[in-house]
């Protein structure tokens, strides 16, 4: 491992203890090997004037709810190092406690809660102190010989620390530990948790740093020569084939099923991904643990196994977790029982989550576990932490209270919404909504410009005619592969052609408006349906128009292509209504904020009826303007459970028309 030190960037942070704290943290963070997603910990010792004048020792230690990656100044918490020393003379202390007391001992109210290990820290009579989990002392330590191998790698240079729990004890132990030894003197430059991390510390950045760069490559060295250069395992290509999808879709569903709520699946298929869940023997050694105990926070504590029989996989792992709950509960709670990832034998590492963000930390968190496993089976057997240690970190209630702090579950949280015709008005307004209300966006449509336009939403542009079979099929497989399903279609491309009557119309118009408005519709439904019976609370919405039940002189391709769009909805109501599937159709009219109307365009079309544009735009029983963002909201509710008992319906939004009622 390389030191990532720059003379050049350490200068830049002059003599401002903080600021080198900041950017050595910033060094730790960036390798995914020692630190993932807000794992690991760092500090500074500094004595400054506080706001009244008075010297305080203070020791600055990063804040729960930052990454070592990304931290800046704010992401530290000022605690008062006499409150600190204080805690760790005590003989007990609840944790809870002890977060109240680490911020009532903060000289800024403000600042965000010290990590957990914050009186650790203190304890440690160095001024820079760096934590991290990394692979390589997870691989050397998570061993029935994890303690000979640290005295053989390391030697005297670091202090051996049994696993503890995190918190006041293991701050406690370590306080013991030191107490009346001088470190500097014995040499001591690090200290290694045995199956939970890795401690440097030093009363400069620089070799406190790079300290810890020295100690994790000299555990890869060792793991290296023990393992004998054997590669992890890797099969084959990169790409899960198009006949597995479905199978895919299945897990996510029945995934989600046991979560209680829509799952995003982000699927790893890399070689070494499909290789290391292909492994005879991974259900056993794949499941015994993770690499340090913050990471079953977010993986719990072991995947779940699928073969070929998927529902079964996710069945069992649920069993497996209330059997492990019953185990070692003493009057908890359980949490749900549903995996965070999946090992799926000859496809690859499945990963969930809320959101697309949140699968991404599980599968990071998977890829190096994966990794560090294998090595740590093949140099002498894997062997991390029991049961009960996972329980105690997974049920421990400041866990819990991290977990907790997010924001309130979005409507459409988790689920895969497809938009066709989405780069501008209505489908536009529509895939919008869907994304503000938390769905996974993926929207089709022929203008070059979707890719950008979708990303404004946070979703995922794809360029295609929608008439076409294979590119429409290669979106579908597309977002599918990526998210894992496909719970939402909303059905929106169409056109509106020129205004001929039928003794003067072009057939190539009439073919046009029907292969757009209703057959592109149909070739969608067939593709698509097998994964929308796979989806969570699963809806396919039409965007028909008031022209079905009010047809005018002059558009009779576009008033028959919606009249059979909205039969194609009906019979599709009835056939998916056994698979749950619910299938409704919108009939806008007079929405006048899209591309179509220009100014001059509204302008004639007002004066045609004698009307002011106001008039014109408000001529419905209710007077009121139809804008995009309705259709799209009324979309985004169709879509939601608040229309779960609701199939085969048709809804108008057009403030009322007399011809309609
Ligand atoms: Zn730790």
């Amino acid at each position: 491992m390389e030191s990532l030190w720059n003379d050049k960037e350490a200068f830049a942070c002059g003599s401002d203890l903080l600021a080198q704290r900041v950017y050595t943290s910033r060094l730790l963070g960036q390798n995914p090997s020692l630190v993932l997603h807000g794992g690991g910990n760092t500090s500074v010792k500094i004595t400054e004037k506080d706001f009244f004048g008075d010297e305080v020792a203070l020791c600055y230690v990063k804040g729960s709810g930052w990454d070592l990656a990304t931290i800046e100044k704010p992401g530290f918490a000022p605690v008062r190092m006499n409150a600190l020393m204080k805690m760790a003379e005590l003989d007990e202390m609840y944790d809870s406690d002890m977060v109240v007391q680490l911020r009532a001992a903060m000289t800024d109210p403000g600042a965000p809660t010290a990590s957990i290990e914050a009186i650790l820290h203190a304890a440690l009579p160095f001024t820079f102190v760096d934590h991290s989990h990394a692979d390589a002392i997870a691989a050397l330590t998570c061993n029935a010989d994890g303690e000979a191998r640290v005295k053989e790698v390391f030697g005297s240079r670091v202090l051996i620390v049994p696993y503890v729990m995190p918190g006041f004890i293991l701050a406690k132990t370590i306080y013991d530990l030191i107490k009346g030894r001088d470190l500097r003197a014995e040499g001591v430059e690090g200290m290694v948790l045995l199956k939970h991390g890795l401690f440097t510390f030093a009363d400069d950045a620089r070799t406190s740093y790079e300290r810890h760069i020295e100690m994790v490559t000299m555990a890869e060295d060792f793991l290296a020569a023990r393992s004998a250069g054997g590669a992890p395992a890797s099969s084959g290509a990169g790409i899960l084939p198009a006949e597995h999808l479905l199978g895919l879709a299945k897990l996510r569903q029945a995934v989600s099923k046991v979560r209680g709520y829509p799952q995003i699946a982000r699927l790893n298929a890399s070689a070494e991904a499909v290789g290391y869940a292909s492994l005879p023997g991974v259900a056993d050694f794949g499941t015994r643990g993770p690499l340090t105990p913050d990471h079953s926070i977010r993986t719990k504590r072991a995947p779940a196994i699928i073969g070929d029989d998927i529902a079964a996989g996710v069945d069992a792992f649920a069993a497996d977790y209330k059997a492990y709950f019953d185990r070692n509960s003493s009057g908890h709670t359980m949490l749900d029982a549903a995996p965070r990832f999946a090992l799926w034998a000859g496809k690859g590492i499945v990963s969930f989550g809320d959101t697309v963000k949140d699968a991404n930390i599980v599968a990071d968190i998977s890829e190096h576990t994966a990794a560090t496993v294998q090595l740590g089976e093949a140099v002498g057997g894997w062997e991390p932490l029991p049961e009960s240690d996972i329980f105690d970190i997974e049920y421990w209630e400041l866990e819990q209270a991290k977990l907790r702090k997010g924001p309130g579950r979005k409507v459409h949280q988790g689920k895969v919404a497809l938009v066709t015709g989405c780069a501008a008005g209505i489908g536009f307004a529509i895939a919008e909504s869907l994304a503000e209300q938390g769905a996974q966006v993926v929207g089709l449509d022929i203008d070059k410009e979707i890719p950008d336009i979708m990303k404004r939403i946070g979703g995922i542009g794809i360029v295609v005619n929608l008439t076409e079979d294979q590119p429409v099929q290669d979106a579908i497989d597309f977002t599918v592969r990526e998210f894992g399903g496909i719970d939402i279609v909303v059905s929106n491309a169409g056109i509106f052609p020129k205004n001929d009557h039928l003794d003067a119309m072009a057939q190539g118009d009439w073919d046009r408006t029907i292969m757009i408005n209703l057959t592109s519709h149909q070739k969608l439904m067939n593709k698509v349906i097998p994964y929308v019976k796979q989806g969570i609370d699963a809806s396919i919405i039409f965007v028909g128009s008031r022209n079905f039940k009010a047809p005018g002189p002059g558009a009779s391709a576009y008033s028959c292509s919606k009249a059979a769009l909205t039969q194609l909805c009906r019979v599709a109501a009835l056939e998916l209504a056994p698979h749950k599937v619910r299938v409704n159709i919108v009939h806008p009219d007079a929405v006048f904020d899209t591309k179509l109307w220009t100014p001059e365009a509204l302008e004639k079309s007002a004066t045609r009826y004698g009307m002011t544009v106001e008039e014109y735009k408000t001529k419905n029983l209710m007077k009121v303007e139809i804008k995009s963002k309705d259709i799209g909201n009324m979309v985004a509710a169709m879509a939601s459970p608040l229309f779960a008992k609701v199939t085969g319906a048709q809804i108008p939004v057009d403030g009322g028309n007399d011809r309609v009622i």
